[in-house]
């Protein structure tokens, strides 16, 4: 029973993390549990109802096996570098080796203060515990690589914030939380041993084909830009804006993390931004892989002294591997679209893409719901009476004039199926998450299960959900989100 513990990383030298326990919480209660989650990670699902569980999840207590540390990164803040964060209210718990053999992270997220807090509490609001459980499965849903949710905790605690709000510990699973500022922090200390340490740890963990090539560090480098890239073209088709993605929120292996001030956009606009500090839109939708890609070239320049000693072939080295970037994204990024937009497959990509182009500027000149136009279109292809497309459009003509174009594209045969596949019904939009955490801070959690059950299943048609699909009233729209730090 309980967690059969690992810790490769906490076996790196001293100076990668500082060895540190979780505070503790005084009255812990378990709002929920993800028990398929556990079986893929070889836990007893059953043991996720004990009272052994809870004192983990909590951070209660150290379970055998664990040994808790939190781990030294720097970043990229918006552009602004800064050479020491680190885990300042996260604690790593320790590794497993799930059923498929694969080595993934268990860490408590607001488990109390560490080394690297500096200013902060190391807590978390239950807000933005609830967001991320609901935000990370939904996204594993949707089949994009994601930190995942195995627990969350209300702390039976107040934590300090805007406005007071009650404490929450959120347990997190990832394939690691090895970031591009993990590289920034020793590259910040010209530290190329431990540079190269972490290569090798990650090569081991993430990238083992690496490990035979001829150049073991070049090729790990491509393989980080290959699986962002394709990270990226997964978000994108879904309307998802990541919200900060600092160089410390860049995960080298390729899931999304950090899930913070993000959101599932309502009506499309490419320069739309969830996060009330990105004034400048720094991270907008349509700016993600133009950041992926300078978040990147953070990771290249700290390869630089393992790619090659001859710093200009390094850097030949390096600018090569990243012009790849745009070839791994462009065919993901447009064979979702064209799936959701039912394309013909016979179409060149060019003359997809440029159909894909003009129809996100319609959507956007239209103030079209996202998601809903995916969802309505799809009926549309399926001759179901309920599809309604004008209704979405600020100008219904549009919508005439763009269903002719489109018919133009489409064949009539299997571009239903694929259409279904890849365009969701349900999304965790930002008014309905928020409405379930607001339930939350006045001890309701039926919002935030009911939310949570039906994301498990977001291309199923579900007649019960049928609210959940429906886009905000204006007064219900959720302009930003915070990340209750
Ligand atoms: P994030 O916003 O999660 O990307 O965090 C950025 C940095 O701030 C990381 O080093 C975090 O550990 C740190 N941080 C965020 N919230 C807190 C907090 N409440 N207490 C201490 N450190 C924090
Ligand atoms: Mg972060």
């Amino acid at each position: 029973m309980g967690i059969p513990f690992q810790n490769t990383y906490a076996h790196l030298p001293a100076r990668f993390f500082s060895k540190q326990k979780p505070a503790g919480t005084p009255e812990p209660v378990l709002i929920r549990s993800n028990p398929a989650l556990a079986k893929e990670l070889g836990i007893d699902p059953a043991w996720l109802d004990s009272p052994a569980a809870l004192a983990t999840f909590s951070g209660n207590e150290i379970p055998k096996g664990a040994e808790p540390i939190a781990q030294a990164y720097a970043g990229h803040q918006f552009g602004g570098f800064v050479p020491q964060l680190g885990d300042g209210r996260a604690i790593l718990l320790g590794e497993v080796v799930d059923i498929h053999g694969k080595r993934r992270d268990i860490q408590l997220k607001g488990s109390g203060r560490t080394v690297f807090s500096r200013g902060g509490d190391g807590k978390s609001a239950l807000g933005p515990v609830l967001r991320e459980y609901l935000v990370s499965e939904a996204m594993h849903a949707y089949g994009v690589p994601t930190t995942r949710a195995l627990a969350a905790v209300y702390t039976g605690e107040i934590v300090d914030r805007e406005e007071p709000a009650p404490g929450g510990v959120f347990t997190r699973v990832a394939a690691s939380h090895i970031r591009v500022g993990t590289f920034q922090y020793f590259a910040a200390r010209q530290d190329t041993e431990a540079i190269q340490i972490l290569t090798d740890h990650c090569i081991a963990r993430h990238y083992p084909d690496a490990a035979d090539a001829e150049n073991p560090a070049l090729a790990f480098l491509e393989s980080v830009i290959r699986a962002q890239a394709e990270l990226i073209a997964k978000w994108l088709p879904l309307g998802f804006i990541h919200g900060v993605m600092n160089t410390d929120n860049c995960a080298i292996s390729g899931e999304t993390i950090d899930y913070g001030p993000c959101a599932f956009m309502d009506t499309f606009h490419p320069d739309k931004v969830f996060s009330f500090i990105d004034r400048h839109g720094r991270y907008a939708w349509g700016n993600q892989p133009t950041i992926a890609h300078w978040n990147l070239t953070r990771l290249a320049e700290t390869l630089l002294p393992i790619i090659d000693p001859e710093p200009d072939r390094a850097k030949e080295l390096a600018k090569a591997a990243l012009e790849k970037f745009i070839h791994h994204f462009q065919p993901v990024y447009l064979n979702h679209f064209r799936d959701k937009l039912g394309l013909s497959t016979d179409n060149y990509l060019e003359a997809s893409a440029a159909f894909i182009k003009s129809t996100l500027g319609t959507l956007a000149q239209n103030q079209v719901d996202f998601t809903l136009f995916f969802r309505h279109l799809t009926l549309l292809a399926a001759d179901d009476t309920r599809a309604d497309l004008p209704s979405l459009f600020s100008d219904p003509q549009a919508a005439e004039t763009w269903i002719t174009h489109w018919k133009t594209f489409t064949k009539p045969d299997d571009h239903f199926t694929r259409m279904k596949a890849v365009n969701p019904i349900l999304i965790p939009r930002n008014h309905r998450i928020e409405e379930a955490i607001q339930a939350a801070y006045q001890n309701d959690f039926s919002l935030f299960h009911r939310l949570a059950d039906a994301l498990t299943k977001p291309f199923a048609e579900n007649p019960a959900y049928a609210d959940l699909e429906l886009a905000p009233h204006p007064e219900q729209c959720v302009k930003n989100t915070f990340c209750g730090t």
